[in-house]
């Protein structure tokens, strides 16, 4: 029996961890991958906005958060996989078939981007699919790319492949693109850059390497092929709410209702950090929501 258990490792359930190891909490983090530090390592730009810290990139980021972290005494299980768990109970299984019990649960799972789920979009990982124009664009230098979605992320990630990409083709599903104007008013002065509004991306092709793209436009009767060399796909994110989304009140989009003490539907489990914040989620906001999970079960543990 222990204290806290806490399901993710990223800003949010870390911050989660250190504030229950300060309040002398017996606290296990549990991390389905192979280390701590979630969304961090997908951030290849600098990171500028968290008060008292700044970073060239996530890594960098997440190395300052490691140092407080290796001094924390809290159990930190990485690469685990998290069978089910009953939420009334606080009790979890691992599918090592190890059950662990606390008294307060913190949900800290974070989010996943979202996939299109189209043939190619798995097998050219690697091939030709594009994780992050700040981090791969050199590679696609003078190619020829398309970038799926219509968001910030989209057109962030259109602008900077128009600096060293012969063509960038933004299709987007919408007829307007949701992109902040900072962004979007780049795209019409870009000689690089096409826009298809109302358009999808049906298939990525090739044999081994991205070679095309299939695209079903709104005013066309059939989908064409267009020959790309390069996807980049930035359709948003996802909760990761699948493990216990039938135990919890969830909002509209899927993820977990929480109020001001992150606290959710179940009594002593709370959620913190993107896997309830559509809004706003941020690093700072992961890790104030982590301390506030960890302070109000400290607070009924002294109660007790
Ligand atoms: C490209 C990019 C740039 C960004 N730039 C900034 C920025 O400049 N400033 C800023 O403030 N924020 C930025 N963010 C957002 C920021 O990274 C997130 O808000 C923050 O990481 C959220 O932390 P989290 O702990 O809630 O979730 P996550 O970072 O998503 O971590 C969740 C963790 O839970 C684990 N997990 C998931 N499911 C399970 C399970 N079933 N069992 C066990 N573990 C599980 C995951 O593996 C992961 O380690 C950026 C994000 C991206 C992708």
């Amino acid at each position: 029996m222990h204290d806290v258990i806490i399901i993710g490792a990223g800003p949010a359930g870390l911050s989660a961890a250190l504030w229950c190891d300060e309040l002398g909490l017996d606290t296990v983090v549990l991390e389905k991958n192979e280390r701590s530090g979630g969304q961090l390592h997908s951030i290849y730009g600098a990171i500028e906005n968290y008060p008292g810290a700044t970073a060239a990139n996530g890594q960098e980021f997440f190395e300052k958060f490691s140092q407080r972290v290796d001094d924390a005494e809290f159990d930190l299980w990485t690469n685990v996989e998290i069978e089910s768990g009953d939420l009334r109970a606080k009790r979890v299984r691992l599918r090592s078939g190890e059950e662990l019990q606390a008294i307060g649960l913190i949900i800290a799972t974070g989010v996943r981007r979202r996939r299109l789920g189209i043939p190619g979009e798995t097998e050219f990982i690697g091939h030709g699919l594009i994780e992050s124009a700040t981090k791969d664009r050199q590679e696609f230098a003078g190619k020829d790319v398309c970038v799926v979605g219509g968001g910030d992320a989209a057109v962030e990630n259109a602008l900077l492949l128009a600096a060293v990409c012969s063509t960038v083709t933004l299709v987007n599903r919408s007829r307007t693109l949701r992109a902040r104007p900072e962004f979007a008013q780049q795209l019409p002065g870009n000689h690089c850059i096409t826009v298809f509004p109302e358009s999808h991306v049906l298939k990525i092709l090739g044999a081994g390497e991205v070679e095309a793209v299939e695209i079903q436009r709104k005013e066309a009767l059939k989908p064409f092929q267009m020959a790309v060399q390069g996807v980049l796909i930035r359709i948003g994110v996802e909760p990761n709410t699948e493990l216990f989304s039938e135990q919890l009140q969830l909002d509209d989009d899927g993820y977990i209702a929480v109020n001001s003490q992150q606290e959710t539907s179940v009594a002593n489990v709370f959620a913190v950090g993107d896997v309830c914040n559509p809004l706003a989620p941020t690093i700072s906001g992961a890790a104030g929501a982590g301390a506030t999970a960890a302070k109000v079960i400290a607070s009924r543990l002294t109660r007790r």
